[in-house]
């Protein structure tokens, strides 16, 4: 048997250990299982590779994504820049273990954005500044926007405060990602602070949020004529990804 996992503390809303049971299931992969280890310091971490030496690859989610780095062998060029881990890959060899920190939540961000990507769309705004945010910095970049951070309270250059963001300042940045927590289940009244009525049909808001389909940060882009996306799709491509690194 081949044993994959989520380590995070706490774990009981994962969406991960539903998402790889129905594709084993689908898949018909008996000979793989997948499963929560909810560890309430990361310091258990060494227990969790030695304990289970059928364990192939791991994800990781909140508070460890940074946490997990001192732990690793090497990083991959994304999790290296983004300096956060979503994945590992456990590679066993004659008794020894190596253990290699990747960042798939880029790949799924990546690929479930650049479709929606249009011509104008050179500035983004990216809505708090924690390590989903700075997944989202990579990727935007990359992809050649400038961006901005904003945050309830700014420390560096590249950010603004909530109250910065009116009339030509905040039409200038077509393309709006919320990486905050604000409008999540079961806080579905939630939004991040920004002047929806200033919108218009050529903004893209992009929502890390999954769970509700349509949050309220979403619903005011649609009704001002924007594209909106939620979190769905990248988590599905990250788990994907996941599962590729595992297998390669
Ligand atoms: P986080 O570290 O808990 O929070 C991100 C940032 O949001 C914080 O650093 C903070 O920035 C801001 N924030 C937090 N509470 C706020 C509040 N009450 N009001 C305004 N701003 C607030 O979360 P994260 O791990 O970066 O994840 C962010 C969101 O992305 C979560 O909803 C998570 O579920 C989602 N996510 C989705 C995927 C996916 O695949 N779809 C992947 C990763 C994460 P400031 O202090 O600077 O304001």
């Amino acid at each position: 048997m081949r044993v994959f996992g989520l380590i995070g503390y706490p774990l009981s809303h994962s969406f991960s250990v539903k998402y790889f049971a129905e594709k084993f299931s689908k898949e018909n992969i008996s000979n793989c299982v997948y499963q929560n280890f909810e560890i309430p310091s990361i310091d258990d971490f060494p227990l969790i590779i030695s304990d289970n030496p059928d364990l192939w690859g791991l994800n990781v989610t909140i508070p460890y994504k940074e946490k997990v780095i001192p732990f690793l062998d090497e990083l991959s060029l994304e999790a290296q820049n983004i300096g956060a881990v979503n994945t590992i890959q456990i590679i066993r060899n004659q008794g020894k273990v190596k253990l290699i920190g990747h960042n798939t939540d880029c790949y799924g961000f990546h690929q479930s954005l650049k479709p929606l990507l249009q011509a104008n769309h050179h500035k983004a705004l990216i809505l708090g500044t924690g390590g989903a945010a700075k997944a989202v910095e990579y990727v935007l970049k990359n992809l050649g926007l400038e961006v901005l951070y904003v945050s309830r309270n700014p420390e560096k250059n590249n950010e603004l405060n909530y109250s910065d963001l009116e009339g030509d300042v905040f039409k200038k940045f077509k393309v709006i990602v919320n990486s905050t927590p604000l409008g999540m289940y079961p806080n579905v009244d939630d939004c991040p602070d920004i002047p929806y009525e200033l919108l218009e049909k050529d903004n893209l808001l992009y929502d890390l949020i999954y769970n509700p389909a349509e949050t309220k940060f979403m619903l005011q882009g649609a009704k001002k004529g924007a594209a909106v996306q939620n979190g769905l799709a990248m988590l599905q491509l990250q788990a994907e990804k996941a599962w590729e690194i595992w297998n390669s």
